[in-house]
């Protein structure tokens, strides 16, 4: 026995780490079907005669034409995926953390899919207009209107995209909307508004976020979260969102994205000039049958990335827990409500060290709890 005081988190249970691993080798599965898909494709050659029946279908008309090959992409990589979305689906019902019946999950991929059909199309007939009338700096032009693009959506996801899929309605907890302007003032700052997300019509599992930009810049707070929780524990929770809101996370996070974006279509320029010009495997530039390569690029980018960016995501985790920490009276509360969420979540609390650095963006659970710990010793 062990007279030194080491707190040990409780041990993650079989269920959670059942669930957590499924999901991992489903995210895993899903992104080698996409991948595949794409290098069958370009090494099939099987992505022109997609793109000549994309211009039987547009009647010769290349902007059409076009449309109908992002359709046909999309479909086809629809159809493919589908049977591990819907594993996706059974499986939250077996772990017992959705609620949301059948028609209305395949209503949401339906609407999911016109959704992407609609930012997808704008993006690649924007990508191959420049090709076509710029093919030497196509890329810088795209990547200048792609990032106006992305803080246009930004700003309107909270307005336009998100209730498409769920409700949301202000908050009308009087208490709990005092607490957060006594928070924000405290914090010399203003966050726009608080909303309830309906999310239980969905889920089991309960969620808050720092949404939006400028005036759509809003609290969400998952109803799920709202009816279990005590005031403590969700002022620690808006406390948490409020310390990623003080610290200009979605600003930042822009510009990260901006960067990497940059480097993006610097990649893709550079692979397609070597593929049209080295390698004859496309007519030019502008044939879009070279989408797929395009596609793969960000993707091969995205997946090299993709440590670096959850790092830099736990980062800014761990600044928004630390923000909670001093504005909030206790952190008893904070602490509570983590080890709720990881219940009510199925959240692993100790994830292997490798699993936390490749796949999550918010530090293990055990890690938050121990340094809210470690703050309330120091202080
Ligand atoms: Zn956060």
């Amino acid at each position: 026995m062990s007279t030194t005081q080491t707190i040990t988190p409780p041990a993650d249970s079989t269920k959670a780490h059942r669930y957590n691993t499924i999901k991992r080798w489903l995210g895993v599965a899903d992104f080698v079907i996409g991948f595949g898909l794409l290098v069958v494709l370009l090494a099939t050659g099987w992505t022109a005669v997609l793109r000549d029946l994309a211009y039987r279908g547009g009647g010769q008309n290349y902007t059409l034409a076009v449309f109908f090959y992002v359709l046909m992409l999309m479909v086809i990589g629809k159809i493919i995926g589908l049977p591990l979305d819907y594993y996706g689906f059974r499986l939250e019902h077996r772990f017992e953390l959705s609620n949301q019946r059948l028609r209305s999950w395949i209503w949401d991929e339906v609407k999911g899919l016109l959704i992407g059909l609609l930012l997808g199309t704008v993006v690649v007939e924007l990508i191959y207009l420049l090709l076509r009338q710029n093919p030497q700096y196509w890329w810088l032009i795209a990547w200048a209107v792609f990032m106006g693009l992305f803080v246009l959506m930004a700003q309107l996801a909270p307005v336009i995209l998100f209730p498409i899929f769920y409700k949301f309605e202000p908050l009308d907890n009087e208490e709990l909307k005092r607490r957060l302007v006594l928070l924000s003032e405290r914090a010399g700052t203003r966050v726009r508004g608080v909303y309830k997300w309906n999310l239980s019509e969905k889920s089991k599992k309960a969620n808050a976020a720092l949404t939006g930009l400028g005036a759509t810049r809003r609290i969400i707070l998952a109803d799920t979260l709202l009816n279990s929780y005590s005031d403590d524990e969700i002022e620690a929770v808006l406390a948490h969102e409020l310390g990623h809101h003080v610290h200009r996370h979605i600003l930042k996070s822009i510009f990260v994205q901006a960067g990497i974006t940059l480097l993006g279509f610097w990649l893709a320029n550079s692979v397609l000039h070597y593929a049209v010009e080295r390698r004859n495997m496309f007519d030019s530039m502008s044939d879009f049958a070279n989408l797929p390569l395009l596609i793969l690029v960000s993707t091969v980018l995205s997946l090299l990335l993709m440590p670096a960016l959850n790092a830099y995501s736990r980062f800014n985790e761990r600044q928004a827990d630390r923000y909670c920490f001093q504005s909030v009276a206790s952190v008893g509360a904070f602490i509570s409500s983590m080890n709720k969420l990881a219940e009510q979540n199925l959240a692993e609390r100790t994830p292997s060290r490798w699993v936390e650095c490749l796949f999550h963006s918010h530090p293990a659970i055990a890690k938050r709890v121990a340094a809210a710990e470690g703050w309330a010793r120091a202080h």
